[in-house]
């Protein structure tokens, strides 16, 4: 039995990591915990993903996404900057292939100025040829201040120093319950109980599940997408220099699928958009019953699928066959081919959906007297997960 009261923080992604330094540097006596259920801290969605720094581009002004990325890039590279963790800030085009396509980059740079990006350019194609040799498309937003990081390296070293202060993380210990004893929490894992006063839920893919333990109602639900990648070839990665986008699809809240620099060399490409059979399925053929079952009781998920058939029948095609991934990554350099492509990883979104069907544009947090749920933190949350991190602590009741 460990009794430690204070704050508990179920998750040791950036979220909850970041959520621990904040709260340390506000409150330095205070007693912080941090139960992580994988033997080591920031193994999901926070080391698969796309190492990109995002600006704050695509948010709707006034929005959290676009308030927290635009501050939360900063809070990153000033944590890199201090803390000597690879980074660069390279920039990156969003790339217009079509001409029905204008309308919708018009709207990205209007919202990129809104949300007070710097140096944001609507360039044309001489001038995107001068950024990226061998891009295609009609008109370009250049993006100046976004950019690459090792995000594992911000991990360990946000866990680092929150053990530092003080901070106790403990890994391999799954919240499995989860009650109010007496105005305190008890957090019970497999070997210890936890008590605290305050829980903050940072639990990512598994949070709606979290807050249902700590008696929340499942209103929203969390349904995994996974993403996957190729690898360019080393004879291909000249035809990419930084960061080459395509401009999204307005009613998916993903990006879709891109070409990245990661900060240690290599190209990757994706990712792409499916919907997964388990919540931390990596593989296309990973199944898990329970999150299944769970995904196929939740009527908001048939909605979706009446409303976005289309689009998800793509992304499943485009994740069975290498040929349609390189033809979407192809009108954006068209001299890519499939020999180019090699396999490479994936991850998967916790994505909150709406029993409506649909898909939860914003970071959303749920406020309690004794407790805060952080049931929606998509990209750019790893960008944003200082700024998140100082939200929570300044949202926390007295
Ligand atoms: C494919 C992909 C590409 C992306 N690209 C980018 C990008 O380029 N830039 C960007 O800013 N964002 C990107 N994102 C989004 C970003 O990675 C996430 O928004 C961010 O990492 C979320 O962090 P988190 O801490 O909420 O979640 P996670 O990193 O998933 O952490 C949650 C943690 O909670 C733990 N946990 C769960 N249940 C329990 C329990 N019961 N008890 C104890 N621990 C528990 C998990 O093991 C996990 O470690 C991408 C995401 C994906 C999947």
């Amino acid at each position: 039995m460990s009794i430690r009261k204070g704050f508990l923080i179920v998750g040791g992604g950036l979220v909850g990591l970041a959520t621990a330094y904040r709260l340390l540097a506000r409150f330095p006596s205070a007693r912080v915990t941090l139960l992580e259920k994988e033997t080591r801290v920031g193994v999901h969605q926070s080391t698969h993903n796309s190492g990109v720094l995002h600006a704050g581009l695509y948010y709707a002004p006034g929005s959290a996404k676009a308030k927290l990325a635009v501050s939360g890039i900063r809070q990153m590279t000033a944590f890199c900057r201090q803390e000597r963790i690879a980074h660069e800030i390279c920039g990156k085009l969003v790339v217009a292939v079509t001409p029905d396509e204008l309308p919708r980059l018009d709207e990205l740079l209007r919202r990129g100025l809104a949300n007070g990006l710097k140096g944001l350019r609507k360039i044309d194609p001489a001038e995107m040829r001068k950024i990226e040799p061998y891009v295609n498309g009609i008109a370009a937003v250049h993006v100046p201040e976004e950019g690459i990081v090792d995000y594992r390296q911000v991990c360990d070293r946000l866990a680092l120093r929150v053990q530092e202060q003080g901070g106790l993380i403990v890994t391999d210990a799954k919240v499995e319950h989860l009650e109010r004893k007496g105005g305190t929490w008890v957090a019970g894992t497999a070997r210890e109980e936890f008590h605290a006063d305050f829980l903050i839920n940072c639990a990512g893919l598994q949070c709606d599940l979290v807050a249902k333990l700590a008696g929340e109602p499942r209103d929203i639900r969390i349904v995994p997408f996974r993403g996957e990648y190729y690898h360019l070839r080393p004879e291909a990665r000249h035809l990419v220099k930084n960061l080459i986008y395509p401009v999204p699809n307005p009613q998916f809240p993903f990006l879709g699928v891109h070409f990245t620099r990661t900060i240690h060399g290599g190209i990757e490409a994706g990712p792409n958009a499916v919907l997964a059979f388990a919540r931390e399925g990596y593989r296309l053929t990973d199944f898990d019953t329970r999150d299944l079952l769970d995904a196929l009781f939740f009527p908001g998920l048939w909605r979706f699928l009446r409303k976005y058939r289309a689009t998800a029948y793509a992304e499943l095609i485009q994740s069975f066959s290498k040929t349609h991934f390189c033809r979407a990554l192809q009108r954006l350099v068209p001299e890519i081919r499939t020999i180019d492509l090699a396999s490479g990883g994936a991850g998967v979104r916790s994505q909150a959906m709406k029993s409506s069907g649909d898909l939860m544009d914003d970071f959303h947090l749920l406020v309690r007297q004794n407790a805060l749920h952080v049931l929606n933190a998509p990209s750019p949350a790893a960008t944003a997960s200082l700024a998140i991190g100082e939200y929570i602590v300044d949202r926390l009741p007295d």
